[in-house]
């Protein structure tokens, strides 16, 4: 017995919320200055429901070789990373012109 998707009616393996919910994302990327000076990519915007945002870091966290954080729904990564977190997320299917990097 397979679990169906409550919004989309399809059961949970092909569920299509949230390859659909990724490309309704509005995403904003920008590099902050924390303590000591050390910079932070900072993805914020991601408000979907159907978004793993703690899978998503995970991936990225890997992918970067960096650590990071989830702070007030916000992914909150150590370095400047910017460029390539816009890149990365492309491959996971968010759309590459609702990403917005800020300086
Ligand atoms: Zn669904």
């Amino acid at each position: 017995m397979s679990e169906v998707c409550p919004k989309c009616g399809l059961p949970k393996d092909l569920c299509v919320c949230e390859t659909i919910a990724k490309e309704e994302q509005k995403i904003e990327i920008k590099t902050v200055k924390r303590k000591f000076g050390k910079l932070s990519t900072v993805v914020s915007g991601i408000t979907d429901k159907n978004i793993n945002v703690k899978d998503l870091m995970k991936k990225l966290k890997s992918k970067l070789a960096c650590g990071g954080t989830i702070k007030e729904g916000n992914i909150e990564l150590q370095g400047n990373h910017a460029q390539r977190v816009k890149k990365i997320l492309t491959e996971f299917g968010f759309q590459s012109n609702a990403i917005k990097v800020k300086g």
